[in-house]
């Protein structure tokens, strides 16, 4: 079954688009098939799988406003092989437009039924707020990834994402849950990072992700060559690291898949 899986944080520069462009790519290298949804007007998402984002004739905003098929949008990473629905500047007038047309909320959610099936992953990178694009995703969406640097503040910002969270849940989304909390540019020498991780279990327990993703030089400079860090630098701290996530994010869903094939022999 395809999950889909948005990667927010209303806080900028905490790697939402690294986890997803990454991540994207070594679920890719376990033998999935991927899509990665650029749901941030900035592009990077798209920048960094190798796409140019000025030269699309076509993009996500064609999708959410109607003018084109989701299917006629997806373009073939450059060298990742997972498909991207790639985003630019017009995506910023689709959350305006949005806002006059029919079920503004689930336009994402329709438009990524028609692709469903040909995927085994669906990662959404969110723009760095709790605005309509990112409702849309979190309205898609079986659970949400949540990346966070391991700081002062960071749990504090967390609780208005985990309020929205709720609040879909409730209204729009009832499979809506938290899949998990990633912890990275992770530097296990800081004592504030120690502390920050040890709140995060006691709030969040087992959803906090076991993998940490390091500072690592390799992961900020792969996307200036539109590549994920698997592709730029294998053996890299950053690529290792990311490979481990997926390996446990698929694990997790092998066990969940097989609970929930216990309790229906069973009952
Ligand atoms: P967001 O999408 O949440 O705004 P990005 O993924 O764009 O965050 O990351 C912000 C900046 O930090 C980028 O320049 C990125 O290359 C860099 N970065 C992200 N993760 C790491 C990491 N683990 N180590 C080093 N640099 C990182
Ligand atoms: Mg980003």
């Amino acid at each position: 079954m395809t999950k889909i899986y948005a990667v927010a944080n209303q806080k900028g520069g905490v790697g939402k688009t690294t986890t997803c462009v990454n991540l994207a790519a070594s679920l890719v290298a376990t033998k999935k098939r991927v899509l990665l949804v650029d749901l941030d007007p900035q592009g990077n998402a798209t920048m960094g799988s190798g796409v140019d984002k000025s030269a699309l004739e076509l993009t996500i905003y064609d999708v959410l406003t109607d003018r084109a098929a989701i299917a006629e949008c997806l373009v073939l990473s450059d060298s990742g092989n997972f498909q991207v629905l790639p985003a630019n500047g017009d995506l910023t007038a689709a959350e305006v437009e949005m806002l006059s047309l029919p079920n503004k909320e689930r336009r994402l959610d329709k438009a990524l039924s028609g692709v469903m099936g040909q995927f085994d992953y669906i990662l959404i990178d969110c723009p760095p707020s709790l605005n309509m694009l990112t409702l849309n995703a979190l309205a898609a969406c079986h659970g949400v990834i949540i990346p966070m640097q391991c700081e002062y503040y960071a749990l504090e910002g967390l609780s208005a994402l985990v309020g929205t969270i709720n609040q879909i849940h409730d209204v729009l989304n009832p499979a809506l849950k938290i899949e998990g909390i990633l912890r990275t540019m992770y530097d296990p020498r800081n004592s504030l990072t120690n502390d920050v991780s040890a709140q995060l279990h006691q709030h969040f327990g087992d959803r906090v992700y076991r993998t940490c993703i390091p500072r690592n030089v390799r992961l900020a400079e792969a996307p200036s060559y539109g590549q994920p860090v698997m592709v730029y630098d294998r053996q890299s701290k950053g690529a290792i690291s990311y490979l481990a996530l997926a390996g446990e994010i698929i694990r997790r869903n092998e066990l969940s898949a097989a609970a929930s094939d216990d309790s229906l022999n069973s009952s």
